[in-house]
């Protein structure tokens, strides 16, 4: 039985208030992920991955179509329990890490647990645990400015992963990194994700990359079209 666990169906967005009028980007766009499905989107750059992303991951609206997650119409949902499905059902890995510079490598993976109500040392517990699994557990202690770029994405997959979502999705999660460092990040991408079998939907234009997923979507003027890889 096949499960889909993200279903973008028919999205459309224009970005008003453009200059020259407003500009349309996502024409009913639509993708289904099944559990344990990872997914390439693949297009160039300003063809609207990021905008996708963003609306698929609730940090976004749409203006028609519906983003269910789990069998749930997100679009219907209020701003509060929107926010809830967010933090416990989607994680989110952007190009450049993101991570607070404040905190250390594993408060950065604490935080959002405690924000899902996690309590303190299960929370701890679980960083750790997610340090250990992408050979982070000696930088725990580090700033992210105290890191290299692999090593910071590598805290940001794990941030990502912290409250066990069933949801990943990345926007071009090594797009920032040089050519041997992002292929080894990436294989712990994948072994992260496949590990935990959650589905991920992975924003790249490297077409290496996307051919190690299971299937690769390609985004045409604003449509979900299939790309062989
Ligand atoms: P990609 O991630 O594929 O590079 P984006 O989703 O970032 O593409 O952008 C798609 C298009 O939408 C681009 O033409 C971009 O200029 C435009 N765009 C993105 N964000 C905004 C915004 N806030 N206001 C106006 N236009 C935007
Ligand atoms: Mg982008």
């Amino acid at each position: 039985m096949s499960e889909t666990t993200l279903l973008l169906d028919g999205i459309s967005k224009s970005y008003k208030g453009a200059v020259g009028g407003p500009v349309t980007v996502l024409k009913e766009a639509s993708i289904a992920l099944k559990r344990g499905e990872v997914v390439a989107l693949v297009a160039p750059s300003g063809a609207g991955k990021s905008t996708l992303l963003h609306i698929a991951g609730l940090l976004d609206t749409c203006d028609a179509g519906r983003v269910v997650i789990n069998g749930t119409d997100m679009t219907r949902l209020g701003d509060n329990a929107r926010t809830a499905a967010r933090r416990q059902q989607v994680g989110f890995i952007y190009q450049f890490h993101h991570l607070l510079p404040e905190f250390t490598a594993a408060e950065n993976i604490i935080l959002p647990q405690l924000a899902n109500g996690v309590p303190k040392a299960q929370a701890r517990d679980r960083a750790a645990d997610l340090l250990a699994s992408v050979g982070l557990s000696p930088r725990a202690g580090h700033r992210p400015a105290q890191m290299s770029g692999g090593e910071q994405q590598r805290v940001a997959f794990c941030r990502a992963m912290a409250n066990q979502p069933s949801v990943l999705l990345a926007d071009e999660p090594t797009g920032n990194l040089d050519p041997d460092t992002s292929d080894q990040v990436f294989s712990v991408l994948m072994e992260l994700v496949r590990d935990t079998g959650l589905s991920a939907l992975i924003a790249t234009h490297n077409l290496q990359l996307a051919a190690k997923m299971d299937r690769v979507l390609r985004l045409d003027a604003g449509r979900i079209v299939t790309a062989q890889a």
